[in-house]
């Protein structure tokens, strides 16, 4: 058994390899078994025993906490370190003790700068869009930066006191409405993180053969760093990928020095030649829109914090929590953490009933990162099957015409029994 590694800027993946995974806490040991058994059985169907994974469990959370009396043990960030991927359930939150957030300290420490979350629709899945088999997305949100870089202060702390001070005596600031009773928060949204956010979504779209990416951002009311994020956004499509690329930035231009209709000729040559358009929304309107023209959207690159609202709106789109999978990634280093974007659900947990469609997609995921796809698509496919016989957990099955509801356990068994 061996590791993954990285060889001139490309990942190298053995035949056999070894991926440590973080069970998680709560239903996390109901979803991390079956998703275990589920790509077993599709690598062994597509490979026919030439490839195979073998699981090394690390410790996280609550399981890690009772056995090492620490959270996040650095024997596990090694491991990481070590062997490139991974694969995690669902971590409880620990209160005080220093540590804001696992997945927090987790993306911090390998300098996971995407966060990739993919958003499609299954047949069978009832959503509360009118035609969701036109969502197909896949959002790149930046993952290190932004308001989420927990730079803040509490009011009424020292702290924030001075940082008021230092505003309003060293940089003239006068438009704090309530500066006793105010917190602040820093939003550092650099050159550097937008274009490699920028670089590695438009490399997806190519390698994916996708129409466009969107840069989505409020740059019309935050001119530095959402601006920024927009404007070097088109920069790193302009500089690095002329040949590949066209902008709505150069259809503006275009417009402006030989008229509308040549810039729409220009666009659509660029069509016709395959070239991915890059463009750009204002958040608040890309939200209405992808609500009511969802087929303008494929890829989508943005900050932090719209991010988070983005990718939570989108997965309601196709069916909720239980079935969005996401992954954290650095293609720098290669380093890449595929897991369960939801909680520990501990109101459902050792009731068999979780559906464990998050962690599966992700390992999906994991499988395409590793070049793996014809084990991939084994899932993919088995999972379209189940979910038009109306075979889901509680959670789906309860919302469909034919539903029928079956456990986490079962619902694993049967998605290898229609491989
Ligand atoms: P949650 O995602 O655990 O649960 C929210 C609701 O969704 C619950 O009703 C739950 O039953 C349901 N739900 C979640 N996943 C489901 C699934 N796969 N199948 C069916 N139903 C599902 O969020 P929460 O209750 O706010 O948080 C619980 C704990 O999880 C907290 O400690 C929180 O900090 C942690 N958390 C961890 C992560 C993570 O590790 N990525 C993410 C969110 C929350």
């Amino acid at each position: 058994m061996s590791k993954v590694y990285m060889k001139d800027g490309k990942l190298v993946v053995p035949d056999n390899v070894t991926i440590p995974f973080i069970e998680g806490d709560g239903v996390g040991a109901e979803i991390t078994p079956v998703c275990q058994q589920v790509v077993k059985a599709a690598v062994e169907l597509a490979y026919l025993g030439k490839r195979s994974i073998e699981w090394k469990e690390v410790l996280a959370g609550g399981k890690a906490f009772e056995q090492t009396g620490e959270w996040l043990p650095e024997a596990t960030m090694d491991a990481f370190r070590e062997y490139l991927i991974g694969i995690k359930g669902p971590l409880t939150t620990p209160v005080g003790g220093g540590i804001r957030s696992l997945n927090v300290a987790l993306r911090q420490t390998l300098d996971l700068y995407v966060c990739l979350r993919p958003v499609r629709w299954f047949k069978g899945v009832v959503s509360p869009v009118k035609e969701p088999s036109k969502v197909n997305m896949h959002i790149f949100r930046e993952n290190t930066e932004d308001i989420y870089a927990g730079i803040e202060w509490e009011q009424g702390t020292p702290e924030a006191r001075k940082f008021f001070a230092f505003l309003r005596d060293e940089m003239g600031v006068m438009k704090v409405r309530f500066p006793e009773t105010s917190s602040f928060g820093v939003k550092p949204v650099s050159k550097e993180g937008t274009q490699r956010l920028v670089r590695a979504a438009i490399r997806y779209a190519l390698a994916q053969q996708l129409p466009s990416v969107t840069l989505v951002h409020k740059g019309n009311i935050m001119k530095f760093t959402e601006g920024g994020f927009k404007r070097w956004g088109y920069e790193v499509a302009e500089t690095e990928f002329a040949d590949q690329t066209f902008t709505m930035n150069q259809y503006d231009q275009i417009k402006k020095d030989l008229g509308e209709e040549s810039a729409k000729a220009a666009v659509a040559k660029a069509i016709n030649d395959g070239k991915v358009i890059i463009k750009d929304c204002i958040a608040d309107a890309f939200l209405q829109n992808t609500l009511l023209i969802p087929e303008e959207y494929s890829v989508i690159a943005t900050l932090n914090l719209n991010g988070d609202y983005i990718s939570d709106q989108l997965a309601a789109m196709v069916g909720g929590i239980g079935i969005a999978p996401g992954a954290n990634i650095n293609y720098l280093t290669g380093h890449a953490i595929f897991e369960a974007t939801h909680g520990t659900a501990p109101n459902i947990a050792g009731k068999n009933v979780v559906n464990p469609c998050s962690l599966l997609l992700s390992s999906v995921m994991m499988l395409e990162y590793l070049g793996w796809n014809e084990a991939a698509q084994l899932i993919v496919n088995a999972l379209e099957r189940a979910f038009s016989l109306g075979e889901a957990t509680p959670d789906l099955a309860r919302f469909m015409d034919n539903g029928k509801p079956i456990g986490t356990a079962e619902f694993g068994k049967r998605i290898v029994e229609l491989m």
